[in-house]
């Protein structure tokens, strides 16, 4: 043989090596997180290839993620040595999305049919909603979203549903009908319907999926505890017949059953293939034996459990990190601190994650690392400032802040189109560069010396003229009036109009609320700043304008949810507090409550080396502010596990109390002495301060009346003030 099996095995333990090396037939490969579940996949596929001699074009392996399906590819890539042409390797979405592109007309779609995200799709079932004459107050638009997307991961069109004399059935349903009317009307279709779609396809047209069973003889599917009712339905239709199905997955790593996700099918799979092969992994790679024994006392605490204990023969390695912080500035302070602090003793930037439960924690995370300069990137979600026609609007408004604006300039110079093109703009650049000038100034120039063709000069005229136009016109405005007229006078407004389809709604609604962030933003009194300048920062902090580009070394930040199977030397799990993770929606239901365990079991499984948890006291979310207890996920690994750093002694304690072993010397060593010397005031006390808001001591230099202390303001941020000037009041 050209393949040698030894070497394919060499680097896999007995287990794996009897998964990777099964007979053809199924497989169920049941274990815990980090034992090496996708490795087992991506050997196996290797293994199919090069020792049984299976085609490449016949394999169908299906993952959660891109990202993680972008990883396999590679992977595979890698041991093969060659690109596997013809291979299926995606998400069950990115898979349906192909066959119905291909089977377009038999789906009974659209040919140019549009995906609608999930954005898009609240907006049109809000416009459903409207059309009905429903009350919106009374029949939130998320919330029947919320029902139809529900109904069909469980494979229910309206004509399966049957309301009875239930009235929030039986508008729901009448919501889901003229919502689907609306679909197929617009061309437009959504993620849970691309499945569902797919699925109806097959079983409409027996021929098409005779095709695909004879075509995908080996089908392999990691993080099989996350399929849906949907998907599920798809493996036993493409699975007859076949040759092959090894599904791998971790019941305890099971997050997506808000989303339809079934646990179950891990059961249903042995009862569907009942002479399915039950392969078990043990052995953790991952992480240090102290990372491991907190997840398994952590996930202990879950019910009904298939149940499985993972070692590791590696030592205990460092302690889990446990910081309390008064806010969440300080929190972000803290794990900013701390990440300048590893990566100085070698460890790189895309070695570190900080993972949290909501989106919305990233946002002072994010201001925190770009204060410090640091590179981080953000994955999944598209923030607002970030959507392509809003960073378009801003671009105006910062030519109108300020000519010289090169990326500005670029962005909206041909935007809407106006007949300028990649030549002109490139000898634009060119005259820039050349004479130092910015584009703007080498834009007049060039028209002024005659040196352009006369329709580019022209365009590029008028340009000129509606910027100056517009700036003479509205700066004086108040801001969202500003952005008003610079949304309809720059064009932008009519040109997404002019466009068809969902998409462009939702480009010129977004333009819209646009002028509605201006107008939030005009209570934020800045006193350095003009409002507009003020707003754009915003704009830029929020857009991320600085977050690293895709091949910069970077923080990795991301949800819980996005971080399932991947792992990183360092992880920092923020927001460990109850009512935010668990989040307060689960607490009422045990079976969301063990969702969010497992959420957690996930986050702590993520880190390799070092693990780092932390908790604000008080937190502003949501635009209000809450009082906070540690989370129960902390309190239920062992605190011998855990290093506590701590301020002071005199902050409240609700972790570890006086029982707890982990003591209360901070372990950074930064605070011996809880009293500012010879003023009254000490660490972690609460001050006000007349411009700056209220605030918590953090750290102090010197005594009495030349002491210094920093303040973590909760509006500002932390500063360092003179005691005898601040005129601090104590809270
Ligand atoms: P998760 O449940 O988080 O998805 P997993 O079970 O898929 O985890 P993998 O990501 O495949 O686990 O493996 C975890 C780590 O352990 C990887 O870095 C992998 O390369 C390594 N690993 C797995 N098996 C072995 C082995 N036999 N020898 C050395 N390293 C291994
Ligand atoms: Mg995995």
């Amino acid at each position: 043989a050209r393949f040698d099996p030894e070497l394919l095995l060499a680097s896999l333990n007995d287990a794996q090596c009897q998964a990777v090396a099964a007979p053809l037939g199924r497989q169920l490969v049941l274990a815990g997180a980090g034992s090496g579940k996708t490795r087992v996949l991506v050997h196996r596929i290797a293994w199919l290839i090069q020792i049984v001699n299976a085609s490449p074009y016949s394999i169908l392996s299906v993952t959660f993620t891109n990202k993680a399906a972008a990883e396999m590819r590679h992977r595979i890539e890698q041991m093969l040595g060659l690109n596997p042409n013809g291979m299926w390797v995606g998400t069950f979405h990115g898979l349906a999305h192909r066959i119905l592109r291909a089977h377009w007309q038999e789906a009974g779609l659209a040919e140019n049919f549009q995906i609608l995200d999930s954005d898009d799709q609240q907006r049109l079932v809000k416009r459903v909603i409207r059309e009905l004459g429903l009350d919106e107050q009374r029949w939130p638009a998320k919330q029947a979203q919320w029902f139809i997307n529900g109904q069909k991961d469980e494979g229910l069109r309206p004509k399966n549903i049957q309301a009875g004399g239930d009235l929030f059935l039986a508008t729901m349903l009448k919501i889901y009908e003229a919502y689907e009317a609306a679909c197929a009307r617009t061309g437009v279709i959504d993620f849970a319907e691309l499945l569902l779609r797919a699925l109806d396809l097959w079983r409409d047209n027996p021929g098409l999926l005779a095709h695909y069973q004879q075509r995908f003889k080996h089908i392999l599917v990691d993080e099989f505890q996350d399929t849906n009712a949907v998907q599920y339905a798809w493996l036993r239709f493409l699975a007859k017949g076949g040759e092959s199905l090894m599904v791998v997955g971790d019941d305890d790593q099971s997050i997506y059953g808000w989303r339809g996700a079934k646990i179950e099918n891990i059961q249903q799979y042995s009862s569907d293939f009942p002479d399915a092969q039950m392969i078990r992994l043990e052995q953790n790679y991952r992480s240090t034996a102290g990372i491991l024994k907190a997840a398994n006392a952590l996930i202990a605490n879950n019910n009904g459990r298939l149940g499985k204990e993972l070692w590791t023969d590696g030592d205990d390695g460092e302690p889990l990190c446990l910081y309390a912080a008064f806010n969440e500035h300080d929190e972000a302070r803290y794990v900013v601190e701390s990440i300048e602090r590893a990566l100085k003793t070698g460890l790189s930037r895309s070695e570190i994650a900080i993972l949290y439960r909501s989106n919305a924690q990233s946002r002072v995370l994010e201001e925190a690392l770009l204060r410090e300069k640091i590179p981080y990137r953000i994955y999944g979600g598209q923030r607002f400032f970030e959507r392509a026609e809003i960073k378009n609007a801003v671009a105006y408004l910062r030519l109108l802040d300020g000519r010289h604006n090169d990326a500005a300039l670029e962005r909206v110079i041909n935007v809407p189109t106006r007949g300028v093109g990649e030549k002109t703009i490139e000898a634009i650049r060119e005259h820039a560069r050349h004479s130092e000038l910015s584009m703007w100034a080498a834009m007049q120039q060039l028209i002024a010396n005659k040196a352009l063709p006369g329709r580019a000069a022209g365009a590029l005229a008028a340009f000129v003229e509606l910027i100056e136009n517009l700036a003479a016109k509205v700066l004086d405005m108040p801001l969202h009036l500003m952005a008003q007229t610079v949304i309809e006078q720059s064009g932008l407004i009519a040109w997404h109009k002019a466009e068809k389809g969902e998409k462009a709604q939702a480009r010129v609604e977004n333009l819209e609320e646009l002028v509605s962030a201006a107008r939030n933003f005009e209570n934020n009194e800045e006193e350095e700043m003009s409002p507009l300048a003020a707003f754009l920062t915003h704009a830029s902090l929020e857009a991320g304008d600085t977050q690293a580009d895709e091949h910069e070394e970077s923080i990795q930040l991301m949800t819980l949810h996005s971080a399932k199977g991947l792992e990183f030397p360092m992880v920092f799990l923020v927001g460990m507090e109850e009512g935010l993770f668990p989040h307060k929606m689960s607490l009422e239901e045990p079976g969301r409550l063990e969702e969010e365990r497992r959420l957690a079991y996930v986050g702590v499984t993520r880190a390799m080396q070092h693990l780092v948890l932390t908790y604000a006291e008080t937190r502003r979310l949501y635009g209000s502010e809450t009082y906070n207890k540690v989370s129960r996920f902390v309190r239920e690994i062992p605190p011998a596990l855990i290093q506590e750093v701590r301020l002071s002694n005199s902050v409240s304690r609700p972790y570890g109390s006086s029982s707890s072993s982990s003591g209360s010397t901070s372990s950074m060593g930064m605070f011996a002495n809880a009293e500012v010397p010879d003023t009254g005031f000490r660490l972690g006390q609460h001050v006000r301060h007349a411009l700056f808001g209220d605030g918590v001591i953090l750290n102090f230099e010197g005594s009495g009346a030349q002491a210094r202390v920093q303040v973590n303001f909760e509006a500002e941020g932390s500063k360092w003030l003179m005691l005898g000037y601040a005129k601090l009041e104590a809270l």
